[in-house]
């Protein structure tokens, strides 16, 4: 597998502005943002799309999942709410080749996404 911006982002190559970490995760502020609060969560065990989760032991998956959950707390958006959106494919638009949860929130979000 070829290193993605994410590998570079995750092995300090590239800086970003950290939201949390710990043993599983990276959390950190998008770059582009699509809403006022805008955090993409990577495993630090890379999957490249959300599709291998079928195929990686549960409790790795289940670890980043109560991550992204616990960062959207650490935001501040649990009251007034946030969507948790997983990019899987070019139908799906996913750019980068490595597994990220985008957590959005800070505006009223339409449904459904275009
Ligand atoms: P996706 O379309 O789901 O693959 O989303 C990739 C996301 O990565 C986009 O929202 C980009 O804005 C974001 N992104 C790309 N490069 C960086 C970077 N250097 N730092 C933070 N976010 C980035």
């Amino acid at each position: 597998m070829n290193d993605t911006i994410f590998d570079k982002i995750l092995d300090g190559r590239i800086p970003v502005e950290t939201v949390y970490e710990n043993e599983d995760v990276l959390a950190f502020r998008d770059i582009n943002p699509k809403a006022p609060v805008h955090v993409l969560v990577i495993p630090k065990v890379r999957s490249e799309r959300f599709a291998e989760l079928a195929h990686r032991p549960v409790e790795e998956t289940g670890r980043f999942f109560a991550a992204v959950s616990g960062v959207a707390k650490i935001l501040g958006l649990n009251d007034k709410g946030y969507r948790v959106v997983i990019n899987n494919g070019p139908d799906a638009g996913q750019e980068v080749e490595y597994l990220h949860a985008h957590i959005l929130g800070g505006r009223t979000l339409n449904w459904p996404p275009g």
